[in-house]
């Protein structure tokens, strides 16, 4: 038996999840895929044996599909989610979730109304191996009572539309969500704090950042954004416990000693770094579908998180220290 998937978005990271699922995970099979670039769709569903369809709507309501995967950019996920609610059909959206919390909390209410989860969200770093290492070491007391982290999100460089306050709603948020999954708390309260800007980062971005993530039970977690560092991509996460410290590694990252120097290797970019985790984070869906079950993030985790980019745009437009203000968790997803 196969999970038979229709795609909504073929873009960079859509066309991975088409070639991911029709070739490398065990119990899925592509079947229908949509773009408003109409050729490329035809190219990537041609590929994979996949009909395209004239509309996203198509893909959701086609009675072939069983789950459907959302690839589109972030403002159309809200409406593209809500209609596969209302299809009662699986999905894996990418993150955002939906770019305001207004939106996000729209997808919340209508999956609470619909009374089971059907939404996971794309936040496939707690599939990484070595993030579950850095939780494992937390969950497990292994480094006693966690009470900070220092993380770092670079990426070489980003296209001129790339703005400062994406930094938060595309990048950070990464760290958002998996700051809430580490410590297993919400985050209260953000705080953006601009230093000397890259002379090699466009004009209108502040680029690097510094935002500080403060957490219900005191903790607090930095984060540095700077997408602009040139080198390569480059993630990093350091727990600091009462009893030790748990750092993150990069897997694949060879160290070379010769002639008196050592000689790392950096990612590329996010799909070098990442492959294998967003094949893990397919697989455990698509596992999960032919049991019966839906897990990973859920709608509530992608709703905290895009509040939480959201005080964070807000803190980084004023300087202050903006809180986080949640609705109450519903049961659905305690
Ligand atoms: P992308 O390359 O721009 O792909 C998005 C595709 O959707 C494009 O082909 C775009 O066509 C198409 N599109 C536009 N309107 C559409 C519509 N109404 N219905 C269906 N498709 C439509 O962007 P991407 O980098 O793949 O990102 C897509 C989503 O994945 C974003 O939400 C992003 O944040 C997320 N993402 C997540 C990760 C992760 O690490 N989890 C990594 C990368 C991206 P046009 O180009 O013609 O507009």
């Amino acid at each position: 038996m196969a999970i038979k998937v229709g795609v909504i978005g073929t873009g960079n990271i859509g066309t991975d999840h088409v070639t991911r699922l029709a070739s490398q995970v065990v119990g899925s099979k592509v079947v229908a895929v949509f773009d408003v670039d109409t050729a490329r769709a035809e190219r990537v569903g041609a590929g994979v044996g996949a009909v395209t369809r004239a509309t996203a709507l198509e893909v959701i309501e086609d009675p072939v599909v069983d789950a459907v995967v959302i690839a589109s950019p972030g403002d159309l996920h809200a409406e593209q989610v809500l209609a596969c609610i209302a299809a009662g059909k699986p999905v894996l959206c990418e993150k955002p979730l939906a770019t305001t919390t207004a939106d996000c909390l729209k997808v919340v209410e209508a999956e609470v109304s619909s009374g089971r989860r059907l939404i996971q969200v794309g936040f496939m770093r707690r599939y990484d191996p070595g993030y579950k290492v850095v939780k494992d070491a937390i969950d497990n007391g292994t480094i006693g009572e966690a009470l900070l982290a220092h993380m770092v999100h670079r990426n070489a460089v980003v296209p001129d539309s790339f703005t400062s306050s994406m930094a938060m709603t595309d990048s950070v948020i990464h760290e958002i969500d998996t700051t809430r999954w580490l410590f297993g708390q919400e985050i209260v309260r953000t705080t953006v704090v601009a230093t000397k800007p890259s002379p090699l980062a466009a004009a209108h971005l502040r680029d690097p950042q510094i935002v500080l993530l403060e957490l219900a039970g005191g903790g607090v977690v930095t984060v540095e954004v700077f997408v602009n560092c040139q080198y390569g991509y480059d993630v990093r996460c350091e727990v600091v416990g009462s009893a030790g410290v748990v750092a993150l590694e990069t897997p694949g990252a060879n160290a070379l000693i010769r002639d008196g120097r050592r000689i790392e290797t950096v990612p590329a970019d996010w799909r070098v770094r990442f492959g294998a985790t967003y094949l893990a984070e397919l697989q455990e869906w698509i596992s999960g579908l032919l049991a019966g079950a839906v897990a990973g993030p859920s709608t509530w985790d992608g709703y905290a998180a895009t509040a939480v980019a959201e005080s964070a745009v807000a803190s980084l437009e004023s300087g202050a220290p903006v809180p986080v203000g949640l609705v109450e968790r519903p049961g659905l997803y305690t």
